[in-house]
């Protein structure tokens, strides 16, 4: 872990918890330092998709918990696999969908708070991060700053868009050979997606990286088999994306995983989540069990608001912006390879916000 030190930042006052949404952002960022600093490099980190949104990644729910696009409906984790023609059906329409809408989640490149993020794993003030996020963005900004960095210190709760397996062998693939394959399947199709990147017409896209689309035959589109499966001479399963569906559970292998960072923590560090899905405010529960120190960064209500003053710590503020006065700070102090790393690539994140949710439209 580099030593940080911040003469530059005042310190932050006494408060009753309650006020600590209201601190101006030099003095969030202190008190931010002051937690890590506690933390003693065994901080973990939770983060979900309000991180994301900066990166032109649209959040599955609004501040009100409810889903920000109205009319998403997103396809059940039973619906994909169910072994009927009705199953098939499914699928063709599954990946038909997200074929069109996986080139903005596999170009989205990460955002300030991305940069942010993976500069505290690197200078090892928080080693450990812990994303509901699918769409791979905490990866590409840890890879910017150190490309050889440890490949096992980001634990992706809800899996990963950037690969597929087949569900029988569990044969992984990239999810770009994929997309070559369905393209190579479906020529019409491909035709579809390069027009619409042609043209910047491209079909919205929701979080776990499918479109809308409406008036379409989905019978025209075919769905590829295994590769793996195929060159072996197996009966090929299905082939689903790396990421958890609405309905399905994670992997015990995962939950473990997950359980065993925030156990092994010394406190939690959350950013830009509600924290809705149960996968992640489970761990949230186990921390204050644990009596983990926790600090909740992120706008709106969460529900692990109702532990706040039972050892969790909740400033409502955008995360980038006290993660940002932090690490400015703190790399102008501090010397060392990792800090040169960091200051390299501090003020290159992008972004790109969504455009706005349309109002509702007319199904067909
Ligand atoms: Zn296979």
């Amino acid at each position: 872990m580099v030593k940080i030190s911040i003469p530059t930042l005042p310190k932050a006052p006494l408060l009753p918890r309650s006020g600590l949404s209201i601190l101006p952002i030099p003095e969030a960022a202190s008190y931010l330092a002051r937690f890590l600093e506690n933390g003693k490099g065994q901080t973990v980190m939770l983060t979900g998709a309000g991180v994301s949104v900066d990166s032109g990644i649209r959040a599955y729910r609004g501040e009100k918990g409810t889903y920000s696009n109205p009319n998403y409906k997103p396809i059940l984790y039973h619906e994909l696999v169910e072994d009927s023609d009705r199953g098939d059906m499914f699928r063709r329409r599954y990946w038909a969908r997200s074929f069109l809408g996986y080139p903005p989640v596999r170009d989205a490149q990460p955002n300030p708070t991305h940069i942010y993020i993976a500069a505290l794993q690197h200078l090892g003030l928080a080693p450990k991060l812990i994303t509901q996020n699918v769409d791979n963005l905490h990866r590409k900004a840890y890879s910017l700053i150190s490309p050889n960095y440890d490949k096992s210190s980001i634990l992706e709760l809800h899996g990963t868009l950037a690969k597929v397996h087949c569900l029988k062998h569990r044969h992984e693939q990239t999810r770009d050979v994929y997309q070559e394959d369905i393209a190579r399947m479906n020529p019409v199709w491909d035709e579809e997606s390069k027009e619409a990147e042609r043209t910047g017409q491209r079909p919205r896209t929701n979080p776990d990286g499918d479109v809308e689309l409406h008036g379409v035959d989905y019978r025209s589109f075919s769905v590829p088999p295994c590769r793996i499966c195929e060159r072996e001479k197996l009966k090929s399963s299905m082939v689903k994306p790396n990421v958890v569906f609405f309905g399905e559970t994670i992997t015990a292998e995962v939950r473990d995983a997950s359980l065993d960072l925030i156990a092994n923590s010394s406190s939690l560090l959350i950013l830009g989540t509600s924290l809705a899905t149960y996968s992640a405010y489970r761990l949230v529960k186990l921390a204050v069990e644990h009596k983990k120190p926790i600090l909740m960064i992120t706008t709106g209500p969460t529900r692990a608001d109702p532990f706040m003053g039972n050892g969790l710590d909740k400033m409502d503020r955008v995360a980038g912006d006290v993660l940002g006065k932090y690490l400015d700070e703190a790399v102008k102090t501090s010397t060392g390879q990792e800090v040169e790393d960091v200051k390299r690539y501090l003020h290159t994140g992008v972004v790109k916000r969504p455009p706005a949710v349309e109002g509702p439209r007319a199904e067909g």
